[in-house]
């Protein structure tokens, strides 16, 4: 293949698909050495196939807001690959959603299950529904809503949906609820559920925890055990980020900022545990702005900002796509910034993935150092089958062990010449190889 043609081509049939094209050319750019060494991939047009989805379901979403008024939001799920698995991946309600950002996330999240080690297939789904403001009867009906479409494309050895920007314990519970009157049977389904009712321990804190394990295995290989003496930039303010700065606390780090869409807090003296359980109220229970934080603790605010130019030795961006680029890239090496690991997906553009890389510096890709959530995602599907709940212990020692062995196959796959180790490279190839044989093994479908 010439990632070039194939691209164009892409581009051409699927025109103004920006995030989309975004996520593919990263991986194509990273495994066309490794495609071309097996003539066997192009004879069966295996590129195409594993960048194009297997199939899209779009539909329109009908529900009735608090004042009577009738609403229309777009829902989507997009099945990508389902070569090793079910397929499996969340669901966004985001005012931004759309079928490029859908096709972009169900990509990665192909590539992210397959290194996960576990038999996972990718898709991803949402609305453009904006749960900002909604009562949380507005959240329910319009859950109720879209599962009404929805559930007759998923099921336990199907599609496995679970959460994403927008949606938490709260919708998908909304959501298995339905699910489970329309398809008469509850076998799970959906992961991310609350634990009576089949969810896991461990699955709210899993990408955050994940991520802060995937980057101690990094930091492990330069001779550092602990994160005493870091400075740590985070941003969003969500599960991912909060849970993300709790485990950065316990291994000594000291946290200075989050963030949300508004702008970002910049607090000198740390985010300690105490003002971090402020800030899970401030999200789960009253559905606040992070501003709020700067009023109740009087520290700087940025409104429309993002943290990326105050100094950190570690910056972990866990908010969306897109949010920091080249110039952000630049300002944080500059500021001695030396390690980089996502818990958003595709937070960092291309321009500022280049300038980590040209740098040398650790930087960890989010297929690789977010799959914690999806890990234990698929820890939830095993204890669902076998009708059993395993100890928060259990499940938190998977969990490292699975982010270990992804580190491990990112450093079998990505280590270059002088011994440093594209993050990137690696977990493309990783990634790819698995889906690859997979797909030839089972023949053209
Ligand atoms: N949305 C999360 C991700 O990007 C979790 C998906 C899941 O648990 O299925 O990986």
């Amino acid at each position: 293949m010439k990632v070039e043609q194939v691209l164009d081509n892409l581009k051409r049939r699927f025109p103004n698909e920006v995030e989309y094209h975004q996520a593919v050319t990263e991986v194509l750019e990273s495994i066309e050495e490794v495609y071309n060494a097996h003539p066997e991939f192009e004879k069966q047009n295996l590129i195409e196939r594993i960048c194009i989805p297997d199939r899209i379901f779009s539909f329109r979403i009908t529900w009735v807001d608090d004042k009577g008024n009738v609403q229309t939001n777009m829902g989507y799920r997009v099945q990508h690959n389902n070569a090793i698995g079910p397929y499996k991946g969340g669901l966004r309600f985001h005012a931004s959603v759309n079928l490029s950002i859908l096709k972009f996330l169900a990509f990665e999240q192909t590539f992210k299950n397959s290194l996960t080690t576990l038999p996972m297939g990718g898709g991803k789904g949402g609305s453009d529904f904006n749960p900002k403001g909604k009562s949380n009867a507005e959240i329910m009906r319009f859950c109720q809503a879209f599962m009404i479409e929805l559930w007759r494309h998923i099921g336990p050895e199907t599609d496995v949906p679970a959460g994403d920007i927008g949606v938490g314990g709260r919708e998908v519970g909304y959501m298995y609820g339905m699910y489970k009157k329309l398809a008469r049977e509850n076998t799970g389904t959906l992961t991310g559920k609350s634990i009576e009712f089949g969810g896991s321990l461990i699955r709210p804190e899993a990408t955050g925890y994940g991520n802060i394990y995937f980057l101690m295995n990094m930091l492990k290989r330069k001779g550092i055990t602990d994160l005493k003496g870091q400075v740590v930039a985070i941003s969003g303010s969500g599960n991912v980020a909060t849970y993300t700065a709790e485990k950065v606390l316990e291994l000594g780090g000291k946290v200075i900022t989050l963030s949300d869409s508004n702008g970002y807090i910049y607090d000198a003296d740390g985010i300690d545990a105490e003002k971090l359980k402020y800030v899970f109220e401030l999200k789960n229970v009253y559905r606040g702005r992070i501003k709020e934080y700067a009023d109740k603790y009087g520290c700087k605010y940025v409104e429309g900002g993002r943290p990326w130019a105050e100094k950190c030795t570690i910056a972990l961006p866990s908010a969306t796509q897109n949010e920091l680029n080249g110039d952000d890239a630049a300002a944080l090496v500059k500021n001695g910034c030396m390690a980089v690991s996502e818990g958003a997906n595709m937070p960092s553009t291309p321009e500022a993935i280049e300038v980590f890389l040209k740098n040398k510096i650790l930087y960890a890709p989010g297929k690789a150092a977010n799959a914690g959530g999806v890990s234990v995602s698929g820890l939830e599907m095993t204890q669902n089958s076998i009708k059993l709940s395993w100890s928060k212990e259990e499940v938190d020692q998977k969990l490292k062990d699975i982010m270990a062995a992804i580190h491990e196959s990112c450093v079998k796959y990505g280590t270059e010449a002088d011994g440093y180790v594209n993050y990137v490279k690696g977990a493309n190839i990783a990634g790819f190889m698995k889906v690859a044989k997979a797909m030839m093994a089972q023949g053209v479908i």
